[in-house]
C-alpha cells in the first residue's frame, strides 16, 4: 500500500479511523471525517508504540496489517489452518490459552501455522471437543472457562516434584525405569507393513536398556516380553523401584500417511506443569530430531497417567509415526532403534549436565 499520513484525505483515512475508533483510541472531536489530521497521527503513534512497531505515525502495511489484525476478537470468527495462514489477536489469544494450558503450539506469535492446528486437535482431544482442527465459539468458551477456574493457580511457579531434582548428575549409577506401551492382546497401534505398536515399543525399550546398561546405569522394565500389564500396575512397579528418571516409550499414528516426527511428552494439567519433565522431554525431543533427522514435534504437558503417576522425572517419548509409509517402516529397524536409543541418552545427558 501506499503510505498514509498527516494530510492525506479519502476513504482509505475513514478506513483506518473507523478501525482506530474501534480499538479504543480517541479520534477528537471531528471522528472519523476522513481527514488524517493530529488526533488521528497521534492515534497511530500510540497504537504502534503498543504493538511494538515503529513508531513514526505514517500507516505502512505493516501498521495496516496490525491494525487489521488488531480488530479480531476471539470467537468472531472461525479460525483454521489455511493457506495464507490465518493472523489476528484472535489467534494470539488462542496460543496464548493453549500455551499456558501445557499444549506446545510453538511461539504465541498470531499466526495460525501447522503447528498451531496440531495443539488445537490435541486440545479438542482431552477436552471431549469435536476433534476438526477448527476453532469457533464452543472452543473458545472453554478456552475462557479453563482460565476462570484456575485464576489463581495459572503461572505460578510451583516447585516441580522433587523439585526436578535427581540424585545423580552422571548416567553411571542413575536408576532408569523403561515402561514399554502395551504388550500382549494390547497392540496398541497399528502400523504400516502390518507394524504393531507395542512390538516396536518393546524392542525400543529393550535396546535402549541395553546401551543405558553399558554407560552404567541401572534399569528397570516394567515388561522384557510380549506380555499384557495394566497401565497403574506399570507405574505401581516402577513405583517401587524408586527410579530417578522414568522413560515410557510409545509411538505415533496417524489416520493420514503424511503425518510424521518425533513428539515427547511430560507432566502437566491446568494448574501444574513439571518444570524437570518439560526441560527433559525438550532435550530427547530436540536429540531425536537433530542426530536421525526426525521433524521436531516438539514436547507436550500432559496429564497421562503414566506421566502423572510415576513419582519421579518422567517422560514419555514417541520416535515416530509408525503409520507413516517410510518412517513407519524404519522404526523397526535395530540401526535405527540403536540411533534412537543413542539420542534418548544425550538428551538425559543434557538434562543431568544442567541441573
Ligand atoms: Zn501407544
Amino acid at each position: 500500500m501506499r503510505p498514509v499520513g498527516r494530510g492525506d484525505i479519502g476513504k482509505q483515512v475513514v478506513d483506518i479511523q473507523t478501525r482506530l475508533a474501534a480499538l479504543g483510541y480517541f479520534l477528537g472531536r471531528e471522528g472519523a471525517d476522513g481527514f488524517f489530521g493530529p488526533h488521528t497521527e497521534h492515534a497511530i503513534r500510540a497504537f504502534q508504540q503498543q504493538r511494538l512497531l515503529f513508531s513514526d505515525g505514517v500507516v505502512e502495511d505493516n501498521t495496516w496489517t496490525e491494525l487489521v489484525e488488531a480488530g479480531y476478537k476471539p470467537g468472531e470468527r472461525l479460525l483454521y489452518l489455511r493457506v495464507p495462514y490465518m493472523r489476528g489477536d484472535d489467534v494470539l489469544y488462542l496460543q496464548r490459552r493453549l500455551d499456558e494450558l501445557g499444549f506446545d503450539c510453538g511461539p504465541v506469535d498470531g499466526i495460525f501455522s501447522p503447528g498451531l492446528e496440531v495443539a488445537v486437535t490435541e486440545f479438542q482431544r482431552n477436552t471431549g471437543l469435536n476433534v476438526d482442527g477448527i476453532v469457533g465459539e464452543t472452543t473458545f468458551d472453554l478456552l475462557r472457562r479453563l482460565r476462570k477456574d484456575s485464576t489463581h493457580e495459572y503461572m505460578v511457579s510451583i516447585p516441580d516434584r522433587m523439585n526436578g531434582y535427581v540424585g545423580r548428575c552422571e548416567i553411571k549409577g542413575l536408576r532408569v525405569s523403561v515402561d514399554a506401551g502395551h504388550g500382549g492382546v494390547e497392540n496398541g497401534a497399528l502400523g504400516v507393513g502390518g507394524l504393531k505398536e507395542k512390538d516396536v515399543n518393546l524392542g525400543l525399550a529393550l535396546e535402549l536398556t541395553r546401551l543405558l546398561e553399558t554407560q552404567g546405569a541401572l534399569v528397570y522394565l516394567t515388561r522384557d516380553a510380549d506380555v499384557s500389564l495394566p497401565l497403574y500396575q506399570r507405574t505401581e512397579a516402577a513405583n517401587a523401584w524408586a527410579p530417578d528418571v522414568h522413560v515410557c516409550i510409545h509411538h505415533n499414528w496417524s489416520a493420514g500417511s503424511k503425518a510424521e516426527g518425533a513428539a515427547t511428552y511430560f507432566f502437566a494439567n491446568s494448574t501444574y506443569t513439571s518444570a524437570g519433565g518439560r526441560r527433559l522431554a525438550g532435550y530427547i525431543v530436540n536429540a531425536l530430531s537433530r542426530e536421525l533427522g526426525r521433524v521436531d514435534l516438539r514436547k507436550h504437558g500432559r496429564n497421562y497417567a503414566c506421566l502423572r503417576e510415576v513419582k519421579p522425572l518422567a517422560v514419555m517419548v514417541e520416535p515416530g509415526f509408525i503409520s507413516h509409509p517410510e518412517e513407519g517402516l524404519t522404526l523397526a529397524d535395530p540401526e535405527t532403534m540403536a540411533r534412537e536409543s543413542q539420542a534418548i541418552l544425550h538428551g538425559i545427558e543434557a538434562y543431568l549436565a544442567r541441573l
